[in-house]
């Protein structure tokens, strides 16, 4: 059984959380893209986490976990969420935790180079979370980037460094900024010397897994809104967040997945820049904010938000190939007393089918009707029909806009804070 996790709208939609609570049944957590951009908060027995870089399958014991080639390493910052998580009582070995011989080293001078053009922006911005991922991404396609396997095979190390520094330094100058190929090379050593006993083919290991039988979970970075091709380019990230790249991204890309689940929340939010059209703004978009806690898990910036955007969703639901829906979230609405929905989108005064092209976004408007809210705590739910019957009727709504079936219903952070719909209920 491969399976893969993915976000639907623009990320932070509780990709983590329902991994942590789904891999129970699998063998392997995969993750297939992005960075330490990413930001997934895991609640369960052992604590409280935050996983940027490590697959959220890390926290359990009898999960392999693996990094797979299509993401982007700060090997720093590894070295530290590696720390971090064990002094939480995580247990991370070579044999627990494969990384990939062809992910990419997310440099020094990457980070340095986000932030650069970042500030050079202002207020043209894109809001990167200034962490090298645009800047290594381009690198990668450009083919100048040191790669995890590259740790293992060091005689042409520094002279690759050297290179590579020298080329990066055309341009950093441009910004009065200078990279040191030594300083590099040394950070090479001292962050990746502790990974190497980690890297190997993970292509190999999941074909050979899937041989065997083994039940293997592929988890997304972001949401399909932000995929470098399909989302709101140019706000989105700089690589592919749909389910349809976890073969590639993970190192075998002749896997089929049997299983896509997509994750939505039950309203929106958005992080950074870029378009958004179902966007709240004064006091009811801090009222959501503050019930859902949105703000960035890996940077703290708060978030935007807005109610649920049914054409953003269905969108998302088609790009991914959603075979089943997980709604999150939805307890936090219980502080609503009504609870806004952007049902369609409105273009030049007319309603517009389909999601537009990404520039077509900033002219449009969102058509909002609001839903009655249920007022009451429904956090420890644990089926449909306990629901509140405001509640149902918002679900039933959120299904009727959804081409796959919503399966499960999480209710909050913890991680048995869910049920499952497995009957008709939402279609009555
Ligand atoms: P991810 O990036 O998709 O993994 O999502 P994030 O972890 O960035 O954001 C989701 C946030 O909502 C985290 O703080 C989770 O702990 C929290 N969360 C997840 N599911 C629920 C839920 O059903 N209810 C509530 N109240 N919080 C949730
Ligand atoms: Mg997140």
């Amino acid at each position: 059984m491969n399976t893969a996790i993915v976000g639907i709208n623009w990320g932070d939609e509780g990709k983590g959380r329902m991994v942590d609570l789904l891999s129970e049944e699998y063998d392997m957590v995969v993750r297939y893209q992005g960075g330490n951009n990413a930001g997934h908060t895991v609640v369960n027995p052992k604590g409280k986490f935050i996983l940027n870089l490590l697959p959220s399958g890390i926290l359990r014991d009898e999960v392999m976990s693996v990094m797979g080639p299509g993401m982007v390493i700060d090997l720093k910052h590894l070295s530290n969420e590696t720390a971090r998580l064990r002094e939480g009582g995580v247990s991370i070995t070579p044999e627990k935790l494969k990384i990939s011989d062809k992910a990419v080293i997310c440099l020094p001078y990457n980070v340095q180079q986000d932030i650069l053009e970042e500030e050079r922006l202002k207020d043209k911005k894109f809001g990167s979370t200034r962490r090298g991922i645009g800047p290594v991404y381009g690198d990668k396609y450009m083919k100048k980037t040191i790669r995890m396997g590259d740790l293992l095979y060091t005689e042409n190390l520094m002279q690759k460094v050297r290179e590579l520094v020298e080329w990066k330094n055309l341009l950093l100058g441009s910004y009065g900024a200078k990279a040191d190929a030594e300083e590099i090379y040394e950070w090479l050593l001292c962050y990746g010397g502790e990974f190497k006993d980690y890297i190997c083919d993970t292509g190999a290991l999941l074909l050979d897994m899937e041989k065997q039988g083994k039940k293997i979970m592929f988890e997304a970075q972001l949401g399909a809104l932000r995929d470098i091709d399909y989302g709101i380019y140019p706000y989105t990230s700089s690589s592919n967040t749909l389910a349809a790249y976890a073969p590639i991204g993970s190192g075998a890309p002749s896997m089929k997945l049997d299983k896509v689940i997509g994750i939505v929340k039950a309203y929106s939010s958005c992080v950074g820049e870029g378009p958004f059209v179902c966007e709240l703004f004064g006091d009811e978009a801090h009222f959501l904010r503050e019930a859902g806690g949105e703000y960035g898990a890996a940077t703290g910036r708060p978030r935007r938000v807005g109610g649920f955007d049914a054409v953003a969703t269905a969108y998302g639901v088609k790009l991914q190939g959603a075979t089943e829906i997980a709604i999150t979230k939805i307890d936090v609405l219980s502080a609503l007393d009504k609870i806004p929905v952007c049902v369609a989108y409105e273009l030049d005064g007319k309603v517009i089918n389909g999601f537009p092209y990404p520039s077509l976004l900033d002219k449009c408007k969102p058509v909002v009707e609001y839903f009655d809210g249920w007022k009451q705590d429904i956090s420890g739910v644990k089926s449909f029909d306990e629901l509140p019957e405001n509640a149902k009727k918002y679900l039933r709504y959120l299904q009727s806009r959804l081409e796959a079936k919503i399966t499960y219903v999480s209710v909050g952070a913890v991680r048995d804070q869910f049920f499952k719909i497995e009957d008709d209920s939402l279609y009555k």
